[in-house]
């Protein structure tokens, strides 16, 4: 992820920190490289207004030009604001509910919402000794349920036993039940997806989420859709509202755009990147790691 904008970053800075002074037009146009360089790499047209803006404003506050070494300068104001930009601290799946923690997974068809949901209870089985039960909501694809059955067995974690013609509202109650009966510490909700977002879709995620009371809403939406992925946690967040994101197949996206702007548009973390296609392949959204990649 972001090969092509940090190549491009570490020109601009390099030509910026080889000089000893910089004027003001140096610094103005070193920004409006950044711009463009943000614009290629497919972040928001929004974020990339706000984020040269905090840059320029921090730096004449600064007084950068009239500094010992403004170009250090500059990049350190980058930096900052990159991480700003990004939602300043990691943001772990919260558990802190009494159990079994419902986690409610949505997202488009073909995103990657299974595979995470499996990654995702792996990691909570292991690293986090939790016992974990997963639950397929998908009724429409016959395939959906076994899918996830498959997955569990691969990872070790219980799937909820598949009773054909509950609908998904059906499911996820006796998902609850058997989490409670059975002493789970979580319950995985996976939820059905589709090709585009439309309102019976919508109604669906409601009517899940009003039955289960889910304490984590997760969006699993697909990096190499770009500003499409960033259109997506927007309608998703304020349709069915949603506590955080797991950006998949980050491992494909050279660009980045989405990453850069999610957190910007929503107002909600990036709390998970897949990064391929295997169960462990799943890292945390760390904002001072990835502000370290993309600068170098
Ligand atoms: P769903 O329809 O949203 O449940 O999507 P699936 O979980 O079935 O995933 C669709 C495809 O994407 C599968 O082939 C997965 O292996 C693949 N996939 C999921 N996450 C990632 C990822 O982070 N990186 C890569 N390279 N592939 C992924």
């Amino acid at each position: 992820m972001f090969e092509g904008l940090s190549e491009k970053l570490s020109g601009i800075f390099d030509t910026l920190t080889r000089r000893g002074a910089l004027s003001e037009s140096d610094v103005n146009a070193a920004m409006r490289e950044v711009r463009r360089a943000l614009l290629e790499a497919d972040v928001a047209l929004d974020v990339v207004r706000d984020f040269t803006e905090k840059v320029r404003a921090q730096a004449v506050g600064a007084n950068v030009v009239k500094s010992v070494t403004p170009g250090q300068m500059v990049v350190k104001i980058v930096n900052d604001v990159l991480i700003e930009t990004l939602g300043s601290d990691a943001s772990p799946i919260d558990l802190s509910a009494a159990p079994p923690v419902a986690i409610m997974m949505v997202g488009l068809q073909g995103a990657g919402k299974t595979t995470t949901t499996a990654k995702i209870a792996r990691r909570l089985t292991d690293r986090m000794k939790r016992k974990v039960l997963m639950a397929s909501l998908d009724v429409k694809r016959p395939a959906a349920q076994e899918q996830l059955a498959v997955l569990g067995r691969q990872v070790g974690v219980d799937t909820l036993p598949i009773i054909a013609g509950q609908t998904p509202v059906q499911i996820a109650q006796r998902a609850e039940q058997a989490a409670r009966l059975q002493g789970y510490d979580v319950v995985l909700l996976d939820t059905a997806g589709r090709t585009h977002i439309d309102e019976p879709l919508m109604q669906e995620m409601a009517e899940i989420k009003r039955a289960t009371n889910p304490h984590e809403i997760l969006l699993v939406a697909d990096a190499l859709t770009g500003q499409d992925a960033v259109h997506l946690a927007r309608n998703f967040n304020e349709s069915v509202g949603i506590t955080g994101i797991v950006l998949t197949r980050t491992d494909g996206d050279g660009r980045g755009g989405a990453a850069l702007s999610m957190r910007a548009v929503t107002g909600k973390p990036i709390k998970l990147i897949g990064t391929g296609e295997k169960v462990e392949d799943l890292d945390d959204f760390n904002p001072q790691r990835i502000a370290n990649r993309i600068l170098g």
